[in-house]
């Protein structure tokens, strides 16, 4: 066995542990790669390992990973803080955008679509968005607040060519009841009459806290460090 895919069996089995020990079935959660930093074949040998969907923060770098990596079926997924001169390639590169903050993002993610649509007369299958929610109220951090989520679902949810499947959540260190308060707020939603089709995603936990993430509720993960060992080089490309 590959050392990627040694590591990834590792996590794989401690998912499944902790969602035997929650009464949960494991395929309820699904485990994203978060290759920032990590070069092209080092995706290419942890997709070899059987990882199918990964997740990158830079547009740059993720745009010139693609480019070597097209002959791969990879599910790609963007974790990281939203531009929003750069909502056309996001909108036209990844599967999944999980740092939707503003309705202004999602409008212009949706416009996109629209224009490739009239453009080629085809259109990828809708876009998968997460509302990033700032739970804990963090002066330093992306995310909408609490209180504005409700708001917010119900103007993202009528925008063609998108789908809304839940919300991202990016706690404060050793804050773990933020994973109660996150689920609490998702199921909020769905309980609404309102509640988007497809509404289904709690994306949260990270390396250090994906056990706590999982007991909570979340439906899925995003894991770095704990797949690829530490990160060593920062980014060269922002
Ligand atoms: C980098 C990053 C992760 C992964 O962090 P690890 O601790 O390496 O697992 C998860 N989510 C987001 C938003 C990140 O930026």
């Amino acid at each position: 066995m590959t050392d990627f895919a040694a590591s990834r069996q590792q996590v794989l089995s401690q998912i499944n542990n902790i969602c035997r020990n929650c009464g949960i079935s494991d395929d309820s959660v699904t485990l994203l790669a978060v290759s920032k930093t990590q070069p092209a074949e080092v995706i290419r040998a942890m997709y070899t390992a059987g990882q199918r969907f990964f997740a990158e923060n830079y547009l740059q770098e993720a745009l010139s990973k693609q480019a070597d990596l097209t002959d791969l079926a990879i599910e790609w997924h963007f974790i990281g803080q939203i531009q929003r001169n750069k909502t056309r390639d996001l909108a036209t590169h990844f599967s999944w955008v999980h740092g939707v903050d503003r309705l202004i993002i999602a409008q212009r993610l949706s416009q996109h679509l629209a224009e490739q649509l009239e453009k080629q007369g085809v259109v990828q299958s809708p876009l998968n968005i997460c509302i990033q929610v700032n739970i804990d109220h963090e002066e330093s951090k992306a995310g909408c607040l609490p209180e504005e989520l409700a708001d917010l679902v119900e103007q993202i949810s009528i925008l063609p060519d998108l789908a809304l499947r839940g919300i991202m959540v990016i706690p404060e260190v050793n804050h773990q009841d933020a994973f109660v308060r996150a689920q609490v707020l998702f199921e909020s939603v769905r309980a609404k009459h309102h509640s988007p089709e497809g509404w289904d995603t709690l994306s949260m936990g990270m390396s250090g806290d994906f056990a706590d993430a999982i007991a909570a509720g979340s439906t899925m993960i995003r894991v770095g460090t704990a797949l690829f060992g530490a990160r060593v080089s920062p980014p060269t490309h922002l």
